[in-house]
């Protein structure tokens, strides 16, 4: 699981969160949704650890039991899997190559042909990541975000540049986690995939949550401009 609480956090004049609290437990899947630049990327960034906030916690861990610390993750029992909206990969070495460079730093054995097996790039695993279409680049993002077996996911745009095929297979990838144990947190814009998937769907604006709730019930609480805002063209 994973709990952030009262995360606040302001770049220069703009208060990008105020106040936000969330957590995910595991197996659940929730998405984050809001219209670009409502800070759903710096959110996710704090539960991936890779920037503090100004202030509030983020804890990883059994429920309950929350302890900040990543040194916590020995064992991969706390490990967050993170894949940034712009999954930034060196040019020049082949997929697999590059999967088996983040494999070094995972506590125990990675087999790295199998997750490039369960995210679809089998046949490119010798293509350069240079040479890989944006599509194929997020879909390694979520391979290297999967090695050391995470308890926690977080997935900043996942299906961003997929056809739509490959969010479906994405979506249906995530599913498959979240029945393994896996608290799955993501941010995206396509409204379809997130209602099929997603337990719960928290939508950001204003720094704060103005809605958090069931897929269904988002769509009751939350008015139809309001959707139309977070959604974009998807709705
Ligand atoms: P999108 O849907 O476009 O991905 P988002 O919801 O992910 O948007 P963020 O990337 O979290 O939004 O950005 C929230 C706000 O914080 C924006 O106003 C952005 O310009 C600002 N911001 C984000 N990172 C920084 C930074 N490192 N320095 C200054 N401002 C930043
Ligand atoms: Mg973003």
């Amino acid at each position: 699981a994973i709990e952030a609480t009262d995360l606040s956090h302001a770049f220069g004049d703009i208060h990008v969160l105020e106040g936000v609290s969330l957590s995910v437990e595991p197996g659940e899947i929730v998405a984050l949704v809001g219209p670009n630049g409502s800070g759903k990327s710096t959110l996710l960034r704090f539960l991936a650890r890779v920037r503090t906030p100004d202030e509030g916690t983020v804890s990883v861990g059994a429920s309950g039991q929350g302890e900040d610390d990543r040194r916590e993750g020995q064992g991969g029992h706390n490990r967050v899997g993170y894949l940034p909206q712009q999954p930034g990969f060196r040019d020049g070495f082949s997929a697999a190559d590059t999967l088996r460079f983040y494999a070094q730093f995972a506590d125990g054995d990675v087999d790295v042909s199998e997750i490039l097996t369960h995210v679809g790039l089998v046949e490119a695993s010798d293509r350069r990541v240079d040479a890989l279409s944006g599509g194929m680049t997020r879909l390694l993002g979520l391979g290297r975000a999967l090695i050391g077996d995470p308890a926690v996911l977080v997935l900043d745009e996942p299906a961003s540049g997929l056809d739509p095929g490959m969010v479906e297979r994405l979506f249906d990838i995530v599913s498959e986690l979240a029945d393994s144990g896996v608290a799955v947190v993501l941010s995206s814009h396509n409204l379809g995939p997130v209602e099929r998937t997603a337990d719960r769907v928290a939508v950001l604006d204003g720094g704060r949550f103005v809605a958090d709730g069931p897929p269904g019930e988002l769509v009751e609480a939350v008015s139809a401009a309001d959707l139309q805002t977070a959604f974009g063209e998807f709705v």
